[in-house]
Order: structure tokens, then sequence, then C-alpha cells
């Protein structure tokens, strides 16, 4: 059977057991995970993703039933949770990762926020003055309502609220909340989030592929040309020192791209990149704005939080994206980009 009609490429955040209460949508849990990679084995033919790409670079046919997996940021579950599964399955897969956070505990702007904003006590955050020259309103308003009662439809309306701001305003927000209650919610004492550079070798050495996403997860349309030069060819520079192999994939942070930021990755000796939004993939794409899609825990769960073959495979089948996106442009207009992360 037929699932698409072109190849597939997925991506995926996180690997892990996880609140769905308060998850944004970037986790899938474990045993979900595993079903969907079972699912896949059988029914496509799971290939890297450099195949993919030097089909299209070739202009050759691919094969409607070749999907290729990927993952995005370098978490430490993809080693921890996800590897043991692709492994099993004898699956092929790419990870884009984000150097700086190599080995950290360090967190990415957005889980700093859930944990900051689900761990303060809402009294205590009430009595110290917010400054209004930081935080507009609208955006002290949903802070406090996360702080009062964190759920995952409030925090993902503050995300996509606090990425509309751009960098340098949402950076000063997030440096404000840290500095001055990091210390009490425990954000210095937290275990490790990201891979370590031992993990991501050993990983390279059984099949996974190493991509760059740039060295700080910086939106490379928000910054200088000097400094978008620096993330690509400095993140791509420590991943082939580390792992001995020469990286060509690149993956966009949050998907965002330009003319002239494709430019910058193509000279720093990149010979594809990846973005987030779903489309059609055709022969002739452009290798530097490659389409993906984003896989979430509800693309394969029924109402019964059950494995669903049948909602898996409509949902591969991409017709739900055209609805969505339509439902989207609509109701939510931030909806879409939550998954540009
Ligand atoms: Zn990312």
């Amino acid at each position: 059977m037929k699932q698409s009609q072109f190849p597939l490429i997925l991506y995926y955040h996180r690997v892990r057991d996880f609140d769905e209460t308060v998850d944004v949508g970037l986790s899938i849990s474990v045993e979900n995970f595993e079903n969907q990679i079972q699912y896949l084995k059988k029914n496509y033919n799971i290939v890297p993703l450099d195949s993919i790409v030097k089909k299209m670079r070739n202009v050759e046919p691919s094969s409607l039933t070749d999907i290729a997996i990927t993952f995005d940021d370098g978490y430490k579950d993809n080693y921890d949770n996800a590897y043991p599964i692709i492994k099993r399955y004898n699956a092929p897969a790419t990870i884009f990762l984000t150097t700086d956070y190599v080995g950290t505990n360090k967190l990415l702007w957005w889980d700093k926020l859930i944990f900051i904003l689900s761990r303060l006590n809402p009294e205590e955050f009430k009595n110290i003055p917010f400054r209004d020259e930081i935080f507009p309103e609208r955006i002290k308003y949903m802070v406090m309502e996360c702080v009062k009662n964190i759920k995952k439809g409030k925090i993902s309306l503050l995300i996509n609220e606090l990425k509309s701001l751009g960098s340098s305003k949402r950076e000063f927000i997030l440096n404000y909340l840290e500095e001055n209650y990091g210390e009490r919610v425990g954000i210095n004492s937290i275990p490790r989030t990201f891979m370590s550079w031992d993990e991501i070798k050993e990983m390279s050495n059984n099949g996974v592929s190493f991509g760059s996403h740039t060295c700080t997860h910086s939106v490379l349309t928000e910054i200088s040309y000097e400094k978008a030069r620096e993330e690509t060819i400095r993140s791509k520079r420590i991943i082939e020192e580390k792992i001995g192999k020469k990286v060509s994939a690149f993956a966009y942070p949050d998907g965002c791209l330009s003319d002239k930021i494709k430019n910058i990755v193509e000279k720093s000796g990149y010979l594809y990149a990846v973005q987030t939004f779903r489309g059609k993939i055709y022969e002739k794409a452009d290798l530097f704005s490659i389409s993906r899609k984003m896989i979430k825990e509800g693309h394969s769960k029924n109402i019964f939080r059950k494995f669903s073959k049948s909602l898996f495979t409509i949902e591969l089948s991409g017709a739900l994206d055209q609805l969505l996106l339509r439902k989207s442009r609509t109701e939510n207009p931030y909806e879409k980009n939550l998954d540009r992360i």
C-alpha cells in the first residue's frame, strides 16, 4: 500500500514520557515512538536523509515509500530513548545538533520559560514589580496566567507571542526571568538536557547521521550576516572535529530562512538544508529549503490514547495538514508557528 505520494522527511524533537498538560507538542512518548517506527519499518522504506537528497540532486525519481527520520536540537532523550529503538529496528536517522548545548544542562529558551513559570509561586511572583519597559502589558498578563496555572494552551500562546517579539526582546525577557527567578527554581541544578559528544560519537558509529542546527539556536533571519555565518561555519567545524566525518546537512532553527540565509548556508559548505514546513517534495526541489513533516504525539493516538495505524496513515498522507493549515489561518494564526522550533 502506498501511503504517500512523494518521499517524506519526518522530524521529531524529544522522545520521552512527558506531561501532556504542559508539553507544547515537541515531545512524543517512548511507546508511541516505538509503535511509529515499527509501523514505518513495515510500510515504508526508511532511508538515510542523504539518500533522499542525493536522488533529488541527481533528479532521480524517488520511491514513493522512501521516508527519512530526523530530530532537531539534540536532546539527551534522543540518545536515551530514541536511539535504542532506531537501532533495534535498524532505522537510519539524522540528528541536527545545537553545538553550544551539547553535553550541557542548559535549556533552550522555550524550555527555560516552561521550567521557570511552572515552578514559581504565584503569590511570590505577584509581589515583584514588573518593569513596563521589559514586559509589554500583554506579555505580563500571559506570564502571570502561566504562573497561576500553567497549561499547554496558555504556554503555547505565550511562546508564540514571544516569538513574534523577535530575538533580542525575547532574550531580554528570558534573561530577566532567569536572573530574577532562576536560582529560586533551581535552574542551575537540573540534570544534563543535551546529548554528550561521547553519546554522539557512539551513535555516529551506529547508523545515526549528524547535521548542524547552529551553535546557539539563533533564528538566522534575525541576526547579522556575520553572526549568521559564524553560527553555520563554527557549528559545522565542531561537529566534524568531534565525529570525524563530513557534515553536509543543516536545519534552520525555527524553520526561518531567506535567500540571503540560504546563500550563507551553501557558502558555509553544506550540501543541503531542511526547514520545518510541510510541502510536497519534487525531484527538482530547492536543496536549501527541503520540506519536512513534524510528527506529534497525537498524530498516531486515537481518543482512547492508543496507537492507531489508520490515524498515522492519514497523518502521513498529508491530507490533514491542508485542513489544519486552513483552520490555523482562520482561527489561530500562530498555530503553525508552534512547529517551528
Ligand atoms: Zn530547533
